[in-house]
This record gives C-alpha cells, sequence and structure tokens, in this order.
C-alpha cells in the first residue's frame, strides 16, 4: 500500500529549525494548532512538532487510489451562523474556511428495526421528537431545559480549568452556584428520571458514539454538550477536513514559527524542576521555556516524561484516576461515481441491534463474533460541495465502530502494512461485516464498490501516536470531567497541556482547550484584547 501523498506541514529537519523559538507544541491537533496561533497572534514565535507525515492530528485526511478520506472528522456543528465556535473558527483561518450544512435530517438512528432522525433547529428538534414520541412531551420539554441549563454551565466550568488554586477558592461559591448537580451524573441516571420510555432514552442518547461512552457509562454534561452543539445541524468543512490546519497554519508562519512533520518528540526535558525544552527523537535538541503538550495526557506522563519526573510532579496517582477511551475500527470506501449519482445522503447513519446500548458494548467486548454495538456510517464526499472537484466521478464513504484495543496488541510491534496474514484476516472479516451494514442500509451500492480499506487501533497508534489506539483521549466518565488536574497548568513550570484530554474530545473541544491554555500561559488580561477581537 502507497502512503498518502496529502501532506501539509514542513518537513522537519534539525537544520530548517529557527535559532529560538518562543514555545515548542508537541503536536499538531485542534489543541495544538489552536494554542500555536494564538500565542503566534500575540507575538510569538512557535514551533510545532508532528511526529506524522501530515500535519492536523485527528483533522487529517488522507489520500489513496484518488479518493481522499478524512480520519477525525465526520461533523461539526455550532458553525451555521456567527456563534462563539464560528468566530473561534473564522478567527484561527482568517475567514477562510468555509462550511457546508448537512442535511435538515443529520443523524439517523437506527435501533432495531426502527428509525429516527434528528432534526436541524432547537424546535425542530424538539417538535420531531414529540412527533416521534407523542406521550413523551412533558419528558421531553425537561430534557431540553436541561441542556438549556447545562448550556450555561459549560463556560464556568472551562474557565475554572485557568483558575489559580487560591482563585478556585474564592471563586468556589459561584462555580457551585453555577454547576447544577445533575451535571457530572451518569446520563443514563438523569434521562431515567424524566422517562421509563427506553426508545426515548435511546434516541436521545444516539449520538454516544460521539464521545465514545454508552450512556449508563457517560457523564452528563458531555452528553449535553454534544447534543448542544448539533441542535442547529451538522456542517462539513468544504474541500475536506485537512483544510481546517491547511487554513490555521499561516497564522503560525506570519510571526516566524512553523509547523514540522515527521518530527517526533522523543522526551520533554526536565532541569531542576523545570522545562526545558525537548529531545527529538534524531537526538537533535530544541532549547525553550514553553513546551506544551497535545500529545495526549499519557503520551505526557508516561512517554515524554520520565516515571521520577512524573512521579516527583505528583502526577503518578492523578494517573491512576483516567483510563484511555474505546479504539475504533474505520472502513474507508471509495466507488467510481459521484454521490449525486449514487444518491448518497448528507445524513449520518447510526446503526444499534437494539435501545441497549450498553448490553450490547459489554456483550461484543467479550465476544467479537457478537453485533457490533453501533456502527457509525458517514457520506464525506456528498457533504463536501468541493470533492467532485478534487476528485471528479467518485465518490467516498466512512463507517466506524467500536473495537477492543486488546484485540489487536498482539500485533503492536510489527510495522504498518506489515503485520501479517492472521492480522490482515481478522481485520478483512470485521470490515466485511461492517460493509454488510452498509449494504443493508443501501443495498443499491453491492457491486459499485471499487475499493475499501480497513484500519484498526493499530493504525490509530501508529499515526496519532495514541498508545492504546484511543479514540477520543482519555475516557469521558463522570470521574475523569471532575479531574482538576486536567488543566493547561502543570506542576512543572514550563509544561503546559492542551487538546482533548483537558477539557472534552471533538474538534470544538480540543480548540476551547487551545483557548483555554493560551490564556492560561499569557493571563486574562494579556488574552483580553484578542478575545475581543474575536469575539467582537
Ligand atoms: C474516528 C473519529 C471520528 C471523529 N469524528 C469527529 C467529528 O465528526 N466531529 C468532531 O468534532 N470530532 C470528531 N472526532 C474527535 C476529534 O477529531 C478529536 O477530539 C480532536 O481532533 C482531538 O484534537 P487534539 O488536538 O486533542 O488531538 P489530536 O488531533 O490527536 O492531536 C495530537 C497530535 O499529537 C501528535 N503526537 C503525539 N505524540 C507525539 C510526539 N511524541 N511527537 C510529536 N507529535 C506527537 C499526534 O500525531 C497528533 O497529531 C473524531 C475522532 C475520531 C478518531
Amino acid at each position: 500500500m502507497k502512503a498518502s501523498t496529502l501532506r501539509i506541514g514542513y518537513r522537519y529537519r534539525p537544520n530548517r529549525l529557527a535559532e529560538k523559538y518562543d514555545a515548542v507544541v508537541i503536536g499538531s491537533g485542534m489543541g495544538g494548532l489552536t494554542t500555536a496561533a494564538m500565542l503566534s497572534d500575540l507575538g510569538w514565535k512557535v514551533c510545532v512538532l508532528e511526529q506524522h507525515y501530515t500535519a492536523g492530528g485527528y483533522t487529517h485526511s488522507y489520500e489513496r487510489n484518488g479518493y481522499e478520506w478524512d480520519v477525525g472528522v465526520h461533523y461539526i456543528g455550532d458553525v451555521g451562523t456567527k456563534t462563539r465556535t464560528r468566530r473561534m473558527f473564522d478567527y484561527l483561518s482568517d475567514g477562510k474556511l468555509e462550511w457546508a450544512p448537512m442535511d435538515e435530517e443529520y443523524d439517523r438512528f437506527y435501533v432495531g428495526d426502527k428509525v429516527f432522525n434528528a432534526k436541524a433547529g432547537k424546535q425542530q428538534f424538539r417538535d420531531n421528537l414529540v412527533r416521534q414520541f407523542p406521550d413523551e412531551a412533558d419528558a421531553i420539554e425537561a430534557y431540553m431545559a436541561l441542556l438549556e441549563s447545562a448550556g450555561s454551565a459549560m463556560s464556568p466550568v472551562a474557565m475554572s480549568r485557568v483558575l489559580e488554586p487560591w482563585q478556585s477558592t474564592l471563586m468556589s461559591p459561584y462555580l457551585k452556584w453555577k454547576t447544577p448537580n445533575f451535571l457530572f451524573r451518569i446520563t443514563y441516571d438523569v434521562l431515567a428520571e424524566l422517562t421509563d420510555n427506553k426508545e426515548l432514552i435511546a434516541v436521545i442518547c444516539g449520538q454516544w458514539g460521539d464521545m465514545g461512552l454508552p450512556p449508563k457509562q457517560s457523564t452528563f454534561m458531555v452528553h449535553a454538550m454534544i447534543a448542544r452543539h448539533y441542535l442547529y445541524g451538522g456542517f462539513y468543512p468544504i474541500g475536506g477536513s485537512w483544510r481546517i490546519a491547511d487554513s490555521i497554519i499561516p497564522k503560525i508562519q506570519a510571526a516566524g514559527g512553523e509547523v514540522f512533520t515527521y518530527a517526533s518528540v522523543e522526551a520533554i526535558l526536565v532541569n531542576d524542576g523545570r522545562a526545558t525544552g525537548v529531545a527529538m527523537s534524531d537526538g537533535h535538541i530544541i532549547e525553550c521555556p514553553c513546551v506544551i503538550s497535545s500529545a495526549g495526557i499519557n503520551n505526557t506522563f508516561q512517554k515524554l516524561l520520565s516515571a521520577e519526573v512524573a512521579e516527583k510532579a505528583g502526577y503518578e496517582n492523578k494517573l491512576k484516576t483516567v483510563e484511555p477511551s474505546f479504539a475504533h475500527l474505520g472502513v474507508y470506501i471509495g466507488l467510481t461515481a459521484t454521490a449525486e449519482e449514487l444518491g448518497l445522503p448528507k445524513t449520518n447513519f447510526w446503526i444499534y441491534p437494539d435501545s441497549d446500548y450498553d448490553g450490547a458494548v459489554e456483550e461484543f467486548v467479550e465476544d467479537d463474533s457478537r453485533p457490533f454495538p453501533v456502527v457509525y456510517i458517514s457520506f464525506p464526499s456528498a457533504k463536501d460541495p468541493d470533492y467532485a472537484n478534487r476528485h471528479p466521478g467518485t465518490a467516498t464513504i466512512e463507517i466506524v465502530a467500536p473495537a477492543p484495543y486488546q484485540w489487536f496488541a498482539k500485533w503492536r510491534d510489527e510495522t504498518w502494512g506489515k503485520r501479517g496474514d492472521e492480522y490482515d484476516s481478522f481485520k478483512a472479516a470485521l470490515g466485511d461485516r461492517l460493509m454488510e451494514h452498509l449494504y443493508q442500509k443501501l443495498p443499491d451500492l453491492r457491486g459499485k464498490v471499487d475499493y475499501f480499506e480497513v484500519s484498526t487501533p493499530l493504525s490509530t497508534n501508529w499515526f496519532g501516536g495514541y498508545q492504546q489506539g484511543e479514540l477520543y483521549g482519555l475516557s469521558h466518565t463522570p470521574d475523569r470531567m471532575q479531574q482538576k488536574w486536567l488543566r493547561p497548568k502543570t506542576t512543572i513550570p514550563g509544561l503546559w497541556l492542551t487538546g482533548q484530554d483537558i477539557l472534552t474530545c471533538g474538534v470544538t473541544g480540543a480548540m476551547m482547550a487551545g483557548m483555554l491554555t493560551t490564556t492560561s500561559i499569557v493571563g486574562t488580561r494579556k488574552i483580553a484584547p484578542l478575545m475581543k477581537r474575536i469575539y467582537s
């Protein structure tokens, strides 16, 4: 298999580095790029180091056999009007990132043999739910009210991550008042107090795959955040998800910084208790008093820092309070006809065996012959009005489904593309099963697929550096969401964190984490004029 030629960023060579940088960012995902771009705008010269051959982290796309697929972006919400999210994307991309709306019915849930849809627009979403569950109008009303109050608690919760301990103590009564007690409860428990209709709960939780935890394990806050995020519909970045990083990088370069690819950081250097730079895998040292890790909590504290430093800084026990999120399989499909010719929708399909999502996950983890607990199907070329210009006469489809990392762990030391027959046939069998789900929903596609390939949790490990192929970094349990140490500032002076692990997963979650990290580094007084510019 040939590696993709769709690459952005500048290939790392030690002699391409500037003499001095104000900050070094590890990882070029949305968290790292947002932090780098905001610091650059404040006059910092920032060096972003990305181990992959292309920049963007989970927002990168790849191309093979004339097709192009995204690996970690299928839809983004809240960008249809000048919302806070949209303004932030506009700012980072200098208005160059454009968005195409999906169909009004942006998510379709197949729950057993029943079909439900999520409709764009708050009132439309509510009315549509009531139409599907006419006896549950009161419960639906109460649910919408919960979403509303969860929404107004999100900003204080996020901002509390940048407070110094003394400020936290001072702000504690306000934060408590602003944080409703249902926020950190289990999603299912909160919903079960509104209704005993299991099908309604299943539809309300139909997007659980967007955070990787079924309703009896997930935090209501994250459920509410995702539901609100998509309440006004789903949008797709025109030109493909790689355009996200492509449109942000110039901001970093304008201040003299750069985004380097093939730039694997081996270690974060700590001297006399302070971060002083990074050691690259080629042995080169980049000295810098400000190191920002967007490579994820586990990579940062278990790989890039020595066990001794992590322990001394107080992270050894803290790490026991979090665990990696689920891993996944991906199927990347190419067809030799356009999305229009094939009648592909701009709607995501979520396919569930029945309404007991947690039960299905449990069974599947124990026994891989059990039905997939969720199969997600997305039609990127249908969503992207520019796809036909880049790849005329073709269409693409992507399938995502959970799969435990442990099933693949025995091949973890093998090289990508050369993991042997046993691995290939195991993943091919899983891929064929996932393809059957596609054909069941769209039977006319049978015989029209030109090409498909399957990724496993080992691919996520290989290309994204996630040690256990984590789909969304840390698992979004109520416990994790209340860990106060998951914040930009570490106990090691000069070392900062950003990305999905310090707030929540999602491109927007990682972007907001980048904003928090920048705020934490430069302080609220210095960030204020920039925030005013972004949001005025
Ligand atoms: C299959 C899938 C579908 C998704 N769908 C959506 C969606 O539709 N909408 C949405 O909003 N979100 C979606 N997400 C989630 C979203 O993509 C992520 O939450 C978000 O992009 C994470 O950004 P990040 O910056 O925190 O991390 P990442 O994007 O993972 O960036 C971390 C970067 O660090 C690099 N790195 C790691 N170690 C090193 C090292 N030692 N040296 C140098 N670099 C290193 C990695 O290569 C990586 O590029 C999806 C994710 C997946 C996997």
